[in-house]
């Protein structure tokens, strides 16, 4: 079949720019340029693939695991069913750190990120520092399995360790942690496509979202720096609620909730008080 017809059909199955976007990736083609090759004959191997995944699309999987990766702050990553996809609001909690780390002239922070999943916070950060010394966490193996290999596409030179939270994470103190632990709440509505496909371990944080940041925060004392950075995603409701937690558990902190670009709590940000 030609790209051309490959269009045409896959227009029964999912909507024209999903389409176009698995085309591309599969011809590895930039979107606009498949229509200067509407004549090309597509290989049946390529063909088959094309129709799996658009049966996929329409029994409503989302595309990024159907494409089996995503471009994170311009990098490329891998995902799979065991990860989370990573959103835009992830990576405003990224450029925030990038953000701390020049105003401080901190070049080689170090740095541990709780609950990585497939890695694109702290493999960003290694990716823009290079001298950083970067601890990815998760209690997943399947999880590290991603991150892993996205460490090895990326040339990325990290650490690994498989944890529930800082359980194994041997002592040290970081100038960063961050983290963006599952915090659904447990009867909160969410989007059935995301319900229905991604990890439930990575997105829920029990009854009120919190779970995860309470296990964080038990230990977080022991291992950070005078002068450090703790960042944390949060639920768009949980802002207060977790800022009265840390109040009680890390003492002479600034805290500071900031939006995200649809203009929701999503990001709270930890630094030592120095007024
Ligand atoms: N941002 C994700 C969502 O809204 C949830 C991420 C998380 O729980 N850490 O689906």
């Amino acid at each position: 079949m030609t790209v051309e017809e490959l269009i045409v059909y896959g227009k029964k199955y999912t909507s024209s720019t999903h389409t176009k976007m698995l085309l591309a990736v599969l011809l590895e083609v930039n979107p606009l340029e498949l229509l200067n090759i509407l004549d090309k004959v597509v290989d049946d191997s390529i063909v088959n693939l094309y129709k799996e995944s658009l049966k996929a699309l329409n029994e409503n999987r989302p595309i990024q695991y159907v494409i089996g990766h995503v471009n994170f702050y311009g990098l490329k990553f891998k995902v799979n069913e065991n990860v989370l996809i990573p959103r835009f609001e992830t990576e405003e909690l990224v450029e925030n750190i990038k953000n701390y780390l020049d105003k401080k002239k901190i070049t080689n922070p170090k740095i541990l990120d709780l609950g990585c999943g497939s890695g694109v916070i702290g493999l960003t950060l290694k990716h823009f520092f290079k001298d950083a010394d970067v601890t990815l966490v998760d209690i997943s193996d399947e999880a590290l399995e991603v991150a892993e290999s996205n460490a090895k596409s990326l040339g990325l030179d990290v650490n690994f360790i498989k944890s529930d939270w800082f359980s194994n994470v041997p002592l040290d103190k970081y100038d960063v942690i961050v983290s963006n632990p599952p915090y659904i709440m447990t009867d909160e509505e969410i989007e059935e496509i995301v319900k229905n496909n991604e990890p439930h371990l990575a997105l829920y944080g029990g009854k009120d979202g919190l779970d995860c940041y309470r296990k964080i925060l038990k230990d977080i004392n022991n291992y950070i720096k005078d002068d450090y950075l703790i960042a944390f995603e949060i639920g768009y409701l949980e802002g207060q609620d977790l800022k009265e937690l840390i109040e009680k558990t890390i003492l002479n902190s600034k805290i500071i909730i900031k939006k995200d670009l649809s203009n929701k709590d999503r990001m709270l940000f930890v630094e030592e008080n120095i007024d």
